[in-house]
């Protein structure tokens, strides 16, 4: 049977916008020592929205070619990132061409065939791998987050598009400080964003550019410095390296192979609900014992 004391913390805890699936995952949320959180949606609002476009002369003749292509290819994502170019699109009253053989690739961006030609939108780690030089004078801000859009091998231009850091998160990083609890930022995204972030909510560390399948090797890498880790994250690239946190915690209204996965399931996608579900179960079997 369920100690009274436990039935009445998790049905309690489900109002504060927490899930949790097992007894196990609620009794190992008082030893945690780390937490690895996941950047978009969960520390950031996970709403980008493009902050600047620049095109390859030669290449295209204007912003909007560059967008219609990269929001033709974007139709077929749910990324927040297709999110962000296709209200641009929608902003901008334009009308997309059909997009063909579509795929993803995972963790780095979308490919597909549109206007006949064979089109990508990738991440910067994309480019190098690839090596595909950057436009001369490139330049990033520390909170910009870059998509190239590729003509075949050749780079036709740049999306730079914004996500704004949540109001909560610096306070749950900080209370989770007090007590004794490190954060770290455990992004795909690019290293200036993941810095700047992990900079102004005064985290612990972070890993930037992380392949999908990374990610558990850096969840490893911790427990192996003796840290028990808990892990947020919402896709389901991310359902093995929750699997091997020892507290996995599904974010939001993500992929539904994450909220199976995880242990804890967080509803409202909101950092200081952690903080809370780690007090709660120290106060919980304080109670117990
Ligand atoms: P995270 O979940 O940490 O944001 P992802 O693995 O989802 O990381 O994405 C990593 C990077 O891959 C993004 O920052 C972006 O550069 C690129 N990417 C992924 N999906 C898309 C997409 N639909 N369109 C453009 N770029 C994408
Ligand atoms: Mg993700």
């Amino acid at each position: 049977a369920v100690p009274l004391v436990v039935a009445k913390s998790t049905s309690l805890s489900a109002q504060h916008g927490l899930l949790i699936k097992n007894r196990t995952a609620f009794e190992n949320a008082r030893k945690i020592t780390s937490i690895v959180f996941d950047k978009t949606g969960t520390l950031t609002k996970g709403k980008f929205e493009v902050s600047r476009m620049v095109f390859t002369e030669g290449v295209l003749k204007s912003e909007n070619e560059l967008l219609k292509l990269a929001g033709a290819l974007e139709s077929n994502s749910e990324h927040p990132i297709a999110t962000g170019i296709l209200s641009e699109v929608k902003k901008r009253k334009l009308t997309l061409p059909e997009a063909a053989q579509f795929k993803a690739i995972t963790g780095k961006g979308v490919e597909a065939v549109a206007e006949q030609k064979h089109i990508k939108v990738v991440s910067p780690g994309y480019l190098k791998e690839n090596s595909i030089s950057l436009p001369v004078n490139f330049k990033v801000a520390s909170n910009e987050t870059v998509v190239f859009v590729l003509i075949g091998e050749k780079l036709a231009g740049f999306v730079a598009l914004a996500d704004a850091i949540r109001e909560e998160s610096k306070g749950a990083i900080a209370t989770l400080h007090e007590n004794g609890i490190k954060s770290i930022l455990l992004t795909g995204d690019n290293k200036q964003v993941a810095e700047s972030v992990s900079t102004q909510l005064k985290m612990d560390g972070f890993f930037a550019e992380v392949l999908p399948h990374e990610k558990l090797e850096k969840i490893k890498e911790l427990q192996q410095q003796g840290e028990f880790v808990a892990m947020t994250g919402d896709g389901v690239n991310d359902a093995p390296a929750l699997a091997q946190a020892d507290v996995g915690i599904a974010v939001g209204s993500g992929s539904d192979v994450a909220a199976e996965t995880a242990g804890i399931v967080l509803v409202n996608s909101n950092p200081k609900d952690i903080v809370n579900l780690i007090l709660f179960g120290k106060a919980t079997y304080r109670k117990m014992t």
